[in-house]
């Protein structure tokens, strides 16, 4: 029997792909409309579940949100789309073309990489261009360009197939004998700068060819080796734009998943989960609203689900390292920067020393690195005619107890200091072009996004905390209840959420049988 949502409205049944409710009493609570949720939202109804969807805010997305202001769209996080190939992968698997959701274009360059001594380096995926650019900028680097691609394209495969892409909560399948031997032949478990070093000789070309973990809000002087299959995915599949923004990503698994019959509510804030005889029984809302499910898949990030929703922090909270965070600028401008490419990477002289700041000291660095995007280059509806939507990221650190930075103080200092060092970088006369301007601090990843410490990017990556070894997605006693997205396995990024959307959903299936 179907489990009806006993919310006091009439629900409206499911007009799901064969057009009948195939969920056979299998009514999962999917809390967090973020690109996990919805992706795995996506998958279980096509398995013929029930699905609702609880999100807090307004729109969906998450981390992937939307900023409006002035006639200015930003993208509030991710901006950068590689491995564009799981994103197609959702959409074949439930039977939709994916351009009749997204209109994905192919950048070229990938991003503009800016030194200290004013010189640059465009990373593309056109390799004649890309062998010209690093001769220009370390002569001789070709050939050691082209070994390195082929050495962190094993990584690729190994960690893909090895770690990444499938299920591994059992010990037996992540500490395996064969992944073992796949770390150490591969050379994954070594530093990601020792390894990078091996290939180029000047620090501009090692920083361009490890800087990638900072995405996952990890130095690239403590990153182990494996993080080389970034570089490697960039420049072998590309970097691609959804016309229309990174939103668009949310909004066309959202009309997806409407489309399938799931039901999205929302500003649903989800404030606790009840239990009963060792089962998530229903969830309960800021407004009272009391929604009973038989699954609950949980999307808010993974640490602040055990200790706020469920009461009982994860046994092993008090030793999770996190991920970094990001001091974000949004700056609506009038007029246009024609020199300034869709991305834009800034490193200092001294990125060792800054990224000891951010990970070691928990201070923020006198000159960190820095990223630009200017997405109205590729998409000019993003902004007012003449004008452009600059987003600017600084890795900062996350709040360390006991060394937290007050950011109603650090917030307002680096956003001036940042804009003086725009201007000197090359958008002069920056500050009094600007129309419209938001900042987002680590203060608003804690308050908004329910982030634990105001990371960015969830719990850390280091090898300790992945695989086996990160928080599973699904609790060990309430088997009833599931993770998805960036704190859980795989980890953080766009394409990592989309990869555990699946897997969490492969493991529901198993564990409590569907109808197909
Ligand atoms: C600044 C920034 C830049 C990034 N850049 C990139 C990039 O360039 N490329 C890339 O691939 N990745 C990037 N990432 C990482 C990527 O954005 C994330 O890994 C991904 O979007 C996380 O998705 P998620 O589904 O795990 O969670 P989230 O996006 O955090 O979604 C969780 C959802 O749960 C909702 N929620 C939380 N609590 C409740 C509750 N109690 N009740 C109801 N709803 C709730 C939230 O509102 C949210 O919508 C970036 C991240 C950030 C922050």
């Amino acid at each position: 029997m179907s489990t009806a949502l006993r919310t006091g409205r009439a629900s409206p049944p499911p007009s799901g792909a064969a057009g009948t409710d195939r969920s056979g009493g299998r009514h999962v609570l999917v809390i967090g409309a973020g690109l996990g949720g919805l992706a795995a939202a996506i998958r279980l109804r096509h398995r013929g579940y029930e699905v609702t969807v609880l999100e807090r805010h307004a729109v969906p997305g998450g981390r992937c949100g939307l900023w409006e202001s002035e006639g200015f769209r930003f993208d509030t996080g991710p901006t950068l789309l590689l491995m564009v190939e799981y994103l197609h992968a959702l959409f074949r698997d439930v039977g939709r073309p994916l351009e009749a959701y997204l209109d994905l274009v192919q950048l070229d360059p990938n991003y503009r990489v800016h030194y200290a001594d004013g010189r640059t380096l465009d990373v593309t995926s056109r390799l004649n261009a890309m062998l010209q650019e690093v001769e220009r900028v370390e002569p001789g680097a070709g050939p050691r360009l082209l070994r390195f691609l082929a050495a962190t394209s094993r990584l690729y495969r190994v960690g893909l197939d090895g770690f990444v892409d499938r299920n591994v909560h059992q010990r037996r399948d992540f500490l395996s004998l064969r992944n073992a031997a796949l770390l150490v032949r591969g050379g994954a478990m070594r530093r990601l700068d020792r390894m990078v070093a091996g290939f180029f000789r000047s620090d501009e070309l090692r920083h361009t060819f490890s800087f990638q973990s900072l995405y996952l809000g990890l130095s690239p002087f403590e990153a182990p080796a494996i993080y080389g299959l970034l570089p490697y995915a960039e420049v072998a599949g590309g970097l691609y734009f959804p016309l229309g923004g990174m939103h668009a990503l949310p909004r066309a698994l959202a009309r997806l998943a409407t489309e399938l019959g799931v039901r999205v509510r929302y500003r649903s804030d989800v404030v606790a989960l009840e239990r009963e005889n060792g089962r998530i029984t229903a969830a309960q809302l800021a407004d009272g609203t009391r929604l009973p499910a038989d699954l609950v898949l949980a999307n808010a990030d993974l640490p602040y689900v055990y200790q706020a929703l469920l009461g009982e922090p994860h046994p092993r909270a008090g030793r999770f390292a996190f991920s970094c965070s990001a001091f974000l600028m949004y700056l609506g401008v009038r007029g246009r920067y024609p020199g300034l490419p869709h991305h834009t990477l800034v490193v200092p002289a001294d990125l060792r020393s800054a990224c000891t700041d951010i990970f070691t000291r928990y201070r923020v660095p006198d000159l960190p690195p820095y990223y630009v995007c200017n997405p109205s280059k590729t998409d000019p509806s993003l902004a007012p005619a003449g004008c452009e939507n600059l987003y600017v990221l600084v890795p900062v650190p996350s709040q360390a107890p006991g060394r937290e930075i007050d950011w109603t103080i650090e917030g307002p200092r680096l956003e001036q200091a940042m804009l003086a060092r725009l201007e000197r970088f090359g958008l002069p006369g920056l500050r009094d072009r600007v129309v419209t301007s938001r900042t987002f601090t680590p203060a608003d990843f804690g308050s908004q996004l329910s982030a634990t410490r105001g990371e960015a990017f969830g719990l850390a990556h280091g090898l300790d905390q992945v695989g086996y070894l990160r928080p599973h997605n699904r609790h060990s006693r309430y088997r009833n209840l599931y993770f998805v997205g960036q704190s859980t396995h795989p980890g953080c990024g766009v394409p990592m959420v989309l990869i555990s959307a699946r897997l969490v959903a492969e493991r529901m299936a198993e564990e409590h049988g569907v109808t197909r």
